[in-house]
């Protein structure tokens, strides 16, 4: 059997790479994807079944090179998951145009062009699309003008590419985890901030890059053939109780 060929982004460490050993495990191949090239290389170097791509999401003329690249090594896409992103905490009044501009760069702007590159490949397979967005994006907040916004961009360009590309066959979906202990939430979040997450999730935790992984790999697989357009809280139940995000 033809073994199916996943692109992740954002691969070199926290969700991207536990997704990356997910897929690996499920028998697929993956084509890594990041613009930060010590952290890639060492992330691959104990992996069997993967290709590095350095590449910054956020830059059209790149990503059009990504697929160039990815097509002429491996002839298929099967799955592209669009998980690097960036995070900042900053309310409106605080957040200046360069740094609102630097998320939605790569958390939006990212996802649109990687999406544009991959379709032609994802109609030759009837192929899937996950997005990762974030319970900031189904809520809003004080703090997270830029990195919500971005989010809720991202839920809402799912459902678009679930609308245009299922006459295709091509499903997409959006996984919105909760908080993961990974470098992006740990620059940011304040003690005060991980005591209030525990307090308001209903399993008074963070998750693991694993369990958001494993929705992501379950999307992208024949177990979810029916499934599209949706948007799916991996989050300890936090989105589901209404307490206030800290
Ligand atoms: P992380 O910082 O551990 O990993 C993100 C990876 O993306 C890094 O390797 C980084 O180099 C890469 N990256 C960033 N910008 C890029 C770009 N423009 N081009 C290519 N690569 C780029 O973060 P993580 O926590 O694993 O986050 C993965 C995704 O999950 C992000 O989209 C994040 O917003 C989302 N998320 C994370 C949490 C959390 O609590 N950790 C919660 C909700 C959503």
């Amino acid at each position: 059997m033809t073994q199916k060929l996943a692109l992740v982004t954002g691969a070199a460490r926290g969700i991207g790479l536990a997704t990356t050993r997910l897929f690996l495990r499920e028998g697929w191949q993956v084509a890594m994807i990041d613009r930060d090239v010590p952290a890639l290389e060492a992330a691959a170097a104990d992996l069997q079944g993967v290709e590095t791509f350095v590449c910054d999401v956020s830059i059209p003329d790149a990503v059009d090179q990504l697929f160039k690249d990815v097509l002429a090594r491996f002839g298929r896409i099967d799955a592209l998951v669009n998980n690097a992103g960036v995070a900042d905490f900053g309310p409106i009044e605080e957040t200046d145009f360069a740094r609102w501009r630097r998320v939605m760069e790569t958390n939006l702007d990212g996802v649109f062009l990687m999406t544009q590159a991959a379709v032609p490949a994802l109609k030759e397979t009837k192929g899937a699309i996950v997005n990762i967005a974030s319970i900031s994006g189904l809520r809003a907040s004080t703090l997270r003008v830029a990195y919500g916004t971005s989010k809720a961009g991202v839920i809402h360009l799912t459902k678009q590419q679930a609308a245009e590309l299922g006459e295709y066959g091509i499903r997409a979906n959006c996984v919105c985890p909760g908080p993961v202990r990974t470098k992006l939430a740990m620059a940011v979040h304040t003690p005060e901030i991980i005591a209030a997450y525990h307090d308001a999730i209903p399993l008074n935790r963070y998750g693991s890059e694993e369990e958001i992984g494993e929705v992501i790999v379950f999307l992208c697989s024949a177990k979810a053939s029916y499934v599209t357009g949706q948007v799916i809280a991996s989050d300890g139940g936090f989105e589901s109780t209404g307490v206030g995000l800290p």
